[in-house]
């Protein structure tokens, strides 16, 4: 359920709408906009006459939602989520750069790619400390001192930190090194996981399953948002298809089909979404062409030898050469780099 307030509706009429929602068995949730105020309901029935909150004082609509997710929908905030870290705005005109390598490996690695990242133009250094990986004999990630090692060389050069969180019992310590949470693709269905990050502040990165639905995807989303956390981005990897050249198949078209659906963000990681360097930089600009608010990317000093994922991570002039690129690409679609 959704009811629009109107324009210079007195916090009265908002509260007797809320009252009578949650009279009708809804929780509610609250979004103050710049003009309308929007309230969603989740969990009460839908059959009910709609009437009832169309007709009380201040409200300018009331839609009863049949989209599976209705705090995810892009009716609850039809202007948009502008996730906000310090000065960074993810969802706004500027594409926001999330760039790093795939794991933290040492002090040396990891100091050489926060600088090639800054120097790039990436405002936030990504790398995995607690590493999901398909075999138990890969490498796993440093853990707590990747970590750290990766926090202080993001801030050394003024960068935030985006790493993943595998499990609901290390999210206090990522809260603690890194300015987003990232849910990685084997973890989008994990509820426990994403209930108690809905119940935390720090913003939160959602990929996409490896065959995960667009729907699913946004259900997966939902979750964060009824806990409370409205600081979610999503995040197109590519999905398993039955092409082989390619790790994942990047879906481009995740990206308008869900900034039309949702409010959120949405970003995408073509390192993974094609597995293979050569391919990253023309689905990075695919990417910002069709309207992400954001890129992941992973990059290397020497990729060759990196520890995970050394295929797909771009070499530094690689990197340097795409932002080069996404900064003629970005303005032909009205947004920055
Ligand atoms: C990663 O970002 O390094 C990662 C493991 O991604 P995904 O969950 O998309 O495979
Ligand atoms: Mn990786």
């Amino acid at each position: 359920m959704l009811v629009v307030m109107q324009e210079g509706a007195t916090e009265l009429q908002i509260q007797a709408v809320i009252d009578r929602l949650i009279e009708m068995g809804f929780d509610v949730h609250r979004s103050t906009g710049v003009i309308h105020t929007v309230l969603g309901g989740v969990g009460g029935k839908d059959d009910f006459d709609v009437g009832i909150l169309e007709v009380m004082e201040g409200v300018k609509e009331a839609h009863r939602i049949i989209s599976p997710y209705k705090l995810a929908s892009r009716v609850f905030r039809p202007g948009g989520t502008l996730v906000k870290i310090g000065d960074v705005e993810i969802g706004g005109p500027r594409v926001v750069v999330m760039a790093g390598p795939c794991s933290v490996e040492s002090r040396e690695q990891i100091e050489r790619s926060a600088e090639i990242a800054a120097q790039g133009g990436a405002q936030i250094l990504r790398g995995g400390a607690f590493k999901p990986r398909s075999s138990p004999y890969s490498f796993q990630g440093l853990g707590e001192e990747g970590l750290k090692l990766l926090h202080e060389a993001a801030r050394r050069r003024g960068l935030l930190v985006v790493s993943e969180v595998m499990e609901s019992a290390q999210i206090p310590l990522l809260a603690q090194y890194a300015d987003i949470l990232q849910v990685g693709a084997r973890n989008m269905q994990n509820f426990n996981l994403l209930r108690d990050l809905g119940r935390q502040r720090a913003p939160v990165l959602l990929k996409r399953g490896i065959s995960a639905t667009i729907e699913e995807l946004l259900l997966s989303a939902e979750y964060i948002l009824a806990g409370g956390n409205y600081d979610v981005i999503l995040c197109e990897r590519g999905i398993r298809t039955f092409e082989t050249y390619t790790r994942n198949t990047m879906d481009i078209s995740a990206i308008p089909i869900v900034k039309k659906l949702s409010h959120l963000p949405m970003v995408a990681d073509p390192s993974h979404g094609t597995g293979r360097r050569d391919k990253v930089v023309p689905m990075a600009r695919a990417a910002v062409a069709a309207g992400a608010d954001g890129l992941l990317v992973e990059v290397h000093p020497d990729p060759d030898h990196a520890l995970s994922d050394g295929a797909q991570s771009l070499l530094p002039e690689q990197f340097d050469d795409m932002m080069r690129q996404l900064r003629m690409i970005a303005p032909a679609v009205g947004r920055t780099v």
